[in-house]
């Protein structure tokens, strides 16, 4: 990782965005600290890289709201060496927060472009250890499973079958579910070969999931 230099605006945003609405898990909120939120937006939106709220990153996509991020890993309730699954990578800034918590993380984009520019990113900034591949993740990355938490960064129309099934015995899955403007924020804790307990987290609004068990393709995105 990139010598950390004092910075105070994200210091002030993990502060003012984050601890305000209530996330205390102190290894989250370091992560969240240590992580340079400014070298994962397009450029041009530096200046409002610690903004509260998500930004373009292209092809139509967001780099997702600090405190989304924050909160999908705390709800993840990660371990330090964890293995981690992230679907929708994006920009790779989610997925350097996973990796600054010292989970083992392996991450999927459906975009070709973004999937090469957040490789490239993420070696760049020391996080070289994340492994991205590009593909369709709502199938998930078999040969990698069982995962001990498998965070989806776009919302789903019901929790993937294939994701629930590379989900280790205790791991929590992460995902927003549902049509656009009613999405739920959804955990589910593995409890058996069959049996997950659900959780929802409240309202959140994400890009859709598209794939094999996501929606169909853009344009038929409902909303
Ligand atoms: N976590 C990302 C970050 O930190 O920049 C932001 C994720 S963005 C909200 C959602 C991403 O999911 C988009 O980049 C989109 O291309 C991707 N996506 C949509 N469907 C996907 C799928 N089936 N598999 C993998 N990625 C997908």
């Amino acid at each position: 990782m990139e010598a950390a230099m004092p910075n105070p605006a994200l210091a002030r945003m993990v502060e003012e965005q984050i601890v305000r609405r209530g996330l205390r898990d102190p290894a989250v909120l370091d992560a969240m600290r240590s992580v340079p939120r400014a070298a994962f937006v397009r450029p041009g939106f530096e200046a409002a890289a610690y903004d509260d709220g998500p930004l373009p990153i292209g092809e139509g996509q967001t780099l997702s709201q600090p405190y989304i991020v924050a909160l999908m890993a705390e709800a993840a309730g990660l371990r330090p060496g964890a293995r981690v699954l992230e679907v929708g990578a994006g920009s790779g800034y989610a997925a350097a927060v996973l990796a600054a918590l010292g989970a083992e993380v392996h991450a999927i984009e459906r975009q070709p472009a973004l999937a090469e520019a957040a490789r490239m990113r993420l070696a760049r900034l020391g996080y070289g250890r994340v492994a991205l591949r590009t593909g369709d993740g709502s199938a998930g990355w078999p040969e990698a499973a069982p995962f001990d938490a498998i965070l989806v960064s776009a919302g789903a129309p019901a929790v993937p079958r294939a994701l629930k099934a590379q989900l280790a015995l205790g791991g929590r899955l992460v995902a927003p579910v549902g049509p656009a403007g009613a999405q739920t924020l959804v955990v589910l804790t593995r409890r058996g070969a069959d049996l997950y307990a659900e959780e929802d987290r409240g309202p959140v609004s994400f890009v859709p999931l598209i794939g094999a068990e996501g929606w169909p393709e853009e344009g038929a995105w409902p909303g």
